[in-house]
């Protein structure tokens, strides 16, 4: 059993998940833990160096190379890549793509899993508790997290959300790309040989279709002090 209390939320690529995680973290006073960025990281450090990104050995060296700090901030979280400040770097349409192959890299995987273990048991002992959210969180990282939930939204609904993002970050596109594009990620997260998207037996579906980021993370956070275990 986990010494510290330990929340899992997984789900497909927007649905809303960093942003109900970061409400819920605070609510709880619990550190959160953006797994996906951590991928991200590591993508953008095989593009930096020009990485054969089905090369497994270069992949796990790049992996163990890459010191990753998640750093809480307002409005957003940051992400430090040895040292540096990568939080808009990561975000760009070229590492979302590459980030599928680092992904697939069952090397990578291991190393990032049991950091994720790591800083969720140790790193979060101040906090008490650690919010942390991906793919393959209540079924690898933390099989036994005390609570699991799974956060769901329509396709519909994460295009429009992730179109909005992307215009913001001053990326032109259409809806109808960014849905084929969200459809491709969910196809490659749920197909993946290791780590891939699944719901456990135990994980409490929320649709967040229609909810707000402070109406899903309050759901979360009322079941929460409810179950309390
Ligand atoms: O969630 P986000 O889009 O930031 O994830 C970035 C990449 O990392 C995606 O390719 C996603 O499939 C992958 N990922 C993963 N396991 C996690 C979190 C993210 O494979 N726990």
């Amino acid at each position: 059993m986990n010494r510290v209390t330990i929340v899992a939320i997984d789900g497909p690529a927007g649905a809303g998940k960093s942003t109900v995680a970061k409400t819920l973290a605070r609510k709880l006073g619990f550190l959160h833990i953006d797994t996906g960025a951590m991928y991200r990281a590591v993508t953008l450090s095989a593009l930096r160096q020009k990485a054969d990104l089905k090369s497994d050995a270069e992949l796990e060296k790049i992996a163990r190379d890459s010191k990753i700090e998640l750093k809480p901030g307002d409005p957003e979280n940051k992400v430090f890549l040895n040292g540096e400040d990568v939080s808009r770097e990561i975000r760009t349409p070229e590492v979302t793509q590459a980030s599928a192959h680092i992904a697939n890299s069952v090397p990578v995987r291991k190393i990032l899993v049991s950091r994720q273990q790591q800083m969720g048991r140790s790193d979060s002992a101040p906090y008490g508790g650690a919010v942390l959210e991906g793919r393959d969180i209540g079924t690898d990282v933390f099989p036994d997290a005390q609570y699991k939930f799974y956060l769901d939204a329509s396709v519909e609904m994460r295009a429009e959300r992730r179109l909005k993002d992307l215009e913001k970050a001053g990326v032109k596109t259409s809806l109808e790309k960014v849905m084929e594009d969200v459809k491709a990620r969910d196809e490659r997260d749920i197909n993946r040989a290791v780590g891939g998207l699944r719901k456990t037996p135990e994980s409490i579906v929320v649709d967040h279709s229609h909810l707000t980021v402070e109406g899903s993370a309050d759901a979360l956070y009322q079941y929460i002090r409810q179950h309390a275990r």
